[in-house]
């Protein structure tokens, strides 16, 4: 296991998967709820370990053995979105004998890209599911599954990982470089983004100029200036959006005391107040929502400019 895997072992729905199963409790669906995909994928190949294993999930024994090389016979993992297909072959599937004699587990990593037509042929199984079927549901957007469908599963909430222990097991991983470090940096607890970032090597440098941007951002004669530095392409447009999504999401997350505010973001996290950061992330969105629908990457940029110096008014007032 690495050192990043490492990191969920003792995360809350884990410990609580342990004690359903060690009081012969485990429900016949669990919905695991989170904003970091690769986690709670992670999350949920260990939750389907932890079931299968005679030793709670040992990672040795020929059960685990072949759970983790993708060939045990009574557990199936879904990557992306369920066809109506899909959902049929899983019914008839599930209406089988175990092969091994124990459970069968169905994990679906992201429901909520599946469809409402799938969704609502799952759910009669969901709800009366044959004896010794176990669903195991990721899902990063709760408004895209049916509350029917939600409200047949045990809920489980994964609120990513403490900063200092990310920062550490990604040094571990991939050592001490810049784009290690920026990457835990912004990353919050989140180890999807981390890994993202990690690998992005003009990250930090995009990164220090939207800090840099955000703060210097104080009367409109700063937009001509801004708009003559920034890039006007529309990938360089929309590199820059993606960059203030994350680095407005950690002032949130200095804000309610979840990071440490590495990076600068402690240096203008008193400049937006939470109804600030709302407004401005709004403002990123609609940014993008022009790019795509073909407006000038340049006339977006200074929608941009001139929607933080807005934001950053209304909350000095
Ligand atoms: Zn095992």
């Amino acid at each position: 296991m690495t050192d990043l895997k490492r990191l969920l072992d003792d995360s809350r729905p884990l410990e609580l998967l342990r004690r359903d199963k060690e009081e012969g409790a485990l429900s016949h669906a669990y919905a695991l709820f989170g904003d970091d995909p690769v986690a709670m994928e992670w999350i949920l190949r260990r939750m389907a370990e932890i079931i299968v294993c005679k030793k709670g999930g040992c990672g040795e024994c020929p059960a685990c053995l072949a759970l983790n090389g993708g060939v045990h016979p009574d557990v199936r993992f879904y990557e992306g979105a369920l066809t109506v297909k899909d959902v049929e072959e899983l019914i008839e599937d599930s209406a089988k004998f175990s092969v091994e004699g124990g459970v069968k587990i169905y994990a679906v990593f992201a429901l909520d890209k599946t469809g409402a037509p799938a969704q609502n042929k799952l759910l009669k199984t969901v709800e009366e599911p044959p004896e010794g079927v176990i669903f195991l549901f990721g899902v990063t957007k709760p408004s895209a599954v049916a509350e029917t469908l939600k409200s047949r599963c045990k809920k489980l909430n994964y609120n990513g990982v403490e900063q200092g222990r990310l920062q550490e097991a990604l040094r571990a991983e991939y050592g001490d470089g810049p784009a290690v470090r920026s990457a835990a940096a912004y990353a919050g607890g989140s180890i999807s983004r981390a890994l993202a970032l990690a690998a992005d090597e003009s990250f930090a440098v995009e990164a220090d100029n939207v800090v840099a941007l955000l703060g210097a951002m104080k009367k409109s004669s700063d937009v001509p200036g801004e708009t003559a530095r920034a890039a006007q392409d529309k990938e360089h447009v929309k590199r820059r959006l993606d960059v203030m999504e994350i680095v407005l999401d950690m002032v949130g997350k200095y804000k309610r005391g979840l990071t440490d505010g590495g990076g600068g973001i402690a240096g203008i996290a008193e400049d937006f107040n939470y109804a600030a950061l709302a407004d401005a992330e709004y403002l990123v969105n609609d940014c993008r929502k022009r790019l795509e629908s073909n407006c000038a990457p340049s006339a977006v940029s200074d929608t941009l400019l001139f929607g933080i110096l807005e934001v950053k008014y209304k909350c000095r007032r």
